[in-house]
């Protein structure tokens, strides 16, 4: 298995299949792709005219391919919004049918009302969806667009109807929300979801000094009442907390050296780049321009094995 210069495994693969996106939540750092050129947080603006030049299934699917036949064994499907794809069924079908692929999953807003049995057939095996808040204006003033929260709600029931694993996606921002955790905490749990507190990635500078909520508060707390805490291993060594009716888990990456050391991700944009890091910009291997050059598998394996080479903790000790 492939290893980069400090010693990580690469065994996660997160998918952007379009910078498209029907919510444009108002902090969302667009899996890093987001132009801010600021000093801290996603740095080195990128060229936003690439975001219509999407990736074919078929490219996408020749890709995991090459990696899979690098290491990687889980995929995570994202966007902009994936379910905008209206190939996303084939998109699934084809990654999953990758023998060395154990894991195909998919991060959601749930805003359009999907076939889960179908998704669910074609391969797909989790299902992550973001929702901050159940309140219905307050959801109304992180989306730009007019999708009422209820909608959501029945999305995400529906697809626990679906799936075994389905997480909610919180981002806990100061002002904002962070005095509903309690109330997501007994929807989920309500609901035989696990709740995925995130703390506020810096994708803007004035918006993060303004919105960032500390979880260490609620992590310690979770951690007095856990039967069992988890490591998530090769998931930046994430901790999960198991209680006697739920499951949490927390993400804080910012400022946080054990996430980064514990990084086993790479990342690929929607116009076909490797991306090593989720907060650079500035180290991209585009592969999509030699592919439909005409590159070969190994050419392709190539600008995979450089682009691990290119991979640096953000935070580090
Ligand atoms: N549209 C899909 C969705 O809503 O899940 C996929 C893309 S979205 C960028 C993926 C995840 O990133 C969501 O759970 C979202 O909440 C999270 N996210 C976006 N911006 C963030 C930020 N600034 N800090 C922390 N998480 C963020």
């Amino acid at each position: 298995m492939l290893k980069d210069n400090f010693g990580r495994r690469i065994k996660n693969l997160r998918i952007s299949v379009t910078q498209r996106c029907n919510l444009d939540c108002i902090y969302c750092h667009r899996e890093g792709n987001k132009a801010s050129g600021q000093e801290i947080g996603i740095a080195d603006a990128c060229d936003i005219s690439s975001y219509n030049s999407e990736m074919t299934t078929e490219e996408i699917v020749r890709i995991v391919k090459i990696s899979a036949g690098c290491g990687i064994s889980r995929v995570k499907i994202t966007g902009g919004e994936p379910m905008l794809r209206k190939d996303i069924e084939e998109i699934i079908r084809g990654i999953s049918n990758i023998s060395s692929i154990g894991e195909v999953s998919m991060t959601t807003n749930a805003a359009i009302d999907a076939d889960w049995n179908k998704l669910k057939n074609a391969g797909l095996k989790r299902v992550n969806v973001s929702l901050d808040t159940l309140d219905g204006e307050k959801y109304a003033g992180l989306i730009s667009s007019k999708i009422p929260v209820e909608k959501i709600i029945k999305n995400i029931k529906k697809a626990r109807g679906v799936f075994d694993v389905v997480k909610l996606n919180m981002v806990v921002m100061n002002g904002i929300n962070e005095n509903e955790i309690c109330d997501m905490f007994v929807f989920s749990k309500d609901n035989k979801i696990i709740l995925q507190l995130i703390e506020l990635i810096d994708s803007d500078k004035e918006f993060f000094s303004k919105y960032f909520y500390d979880l260490s508060g609620v992590e310690k707390e979770l951690e007095d009442r856990a039967d069992r805490i988890i490591t998530r291993k090769f998931m930046q060594n994430r901790k999960k907390y198991v209680l006697s009716d739920a499951e949490v888990e927390v993400v804080h990456p910012m400022h946080n050296t054990e996430f980064c050391k514990n990084c086993t991700r790479m990342r690929i944009t929607s116009d076909g780049k490797f991306k090593p890091c989720l907060m650079r910009n500035n180290n991209l291997i585009d592969f999509l321009t030699p592919m439909r050059a005409g590159a070969g598998d190994e050419k392709l394996k190539e600008l995979f094995i450089e682009a691990v080479g290119r991979r640096e903790p953000y935070f580090c000790d």
